[in-house]
């Protein structure tokens, strides 16, 4: 006792004065959302990987150049909410980064967003493809049977087991390169999508899923469009920033 005591006064005042580096959250349902936060988008790259929440919360932090605190503090809390793209930020090592074979490619335009005029969403989707063939060899032609890139406006579950979670959180989600669902790009119809800087802007979300469509995996470049999270720029004098064109062009080349 006469030992146990001096330790005990010891950690209070440990405690007291200093925010718990051992508890990454305050409360067991913040504990959750970092889980499930850190398992979608910052997934274990082997079985055997022992890191612990606080290195993975770390590694998250140095992504999004926060503090590396380890912990949920409100700039890490801020972050969490913001909208953002359904795909992984340290995605798991692909032996390879898919590429297209072909340079002339096919999108086809399936439903429609009852938040725009069809005519709108027309004009968006072209536009979004137009950023990324204006820097590369790449073409992209709508057809209205079986194309490469398919695009979908869905709610919730909509069968490739990456439901949508209501509005908010997860905007949309497109798949790398392949045949079947590869290339295509899925937004979220709980999202209000707008063609200005109301709700969610159409035009940046699509450019951004479209790079995926590609083969684009996310940058930590802030500003850059592959960032994950949404931010809007003025879709009339957006111009694709540096570090997406010299990535694209790696997988591409330029534009001839
Ligand atoms: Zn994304
Ligand atoms: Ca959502």
């Amino acid at each position: 006792m006469k030992d146990i005591l001096p330790c005990t006064v010891f950690f209070l005042l440990f405690n007291f004065s200093f925010p718990s580096p051992i508890q990454p959250g305050e409360t067991p349902g913040e504990m959750k959302s970092i889980q499930i936060y850190l398992d979608k988008f910052f997934p274990t790259l082997h079985k055997s990987d022992s890191r612990s929440l606080v290195e993975k919360i770390k590694e998250m932090q140095k992504f999004f150049h926060l503090a590396e605190t380890g912990k949920m503090d409100d700039e890490t809390r801020r972050l969490m909410e913001q909208p953002r793209c359904g795909l992984p930020d340290l995605a798991e090592q692909r032996s390879a980064t898919q590429i297209w074979a072909r340079k002339a490619l096919t999108y086809r335009i399936n439903n429609y967003t009852p938040d725009l005029p069809n005519a709108k969403v027309d004009q968006i989707i072209p536009r979004a493809f137009k950023v990324w063939s204006d820097v590369t060899p790449l073409t992209f032609r709508r057809v209205y049977g079986p194309a490469d890139i398919e695009i979908w406006f869905a709610y919730g579950a909509h069968g490739d087991n990456n439901p949508f979670d209501g509005r908010g959180g997860i905007l949309a989600h497109a798949f790398y390169p392949g045949r079947g669902l590869g290339g295509d790009a899925h937004f979220d119809e709980s999202e209000r999508w707008s063609e200005t800087n109301r709700e969610i802007n159409l035009f940046l979300v699509a450019a951004h899923e479209f790079g995926h469509s590609l083969g684009l995996e996310h940058s930590n470049v802030r500003g850059a469009l592959m960032f994950p999270t949404y931010s809007y720029v003025n879709p009339a004098t957006f111009r694709l920033p540096v570090d997406d064109t010299r990535r694209i062009q790696r997988l591409y080349g330029r534009r001839r």
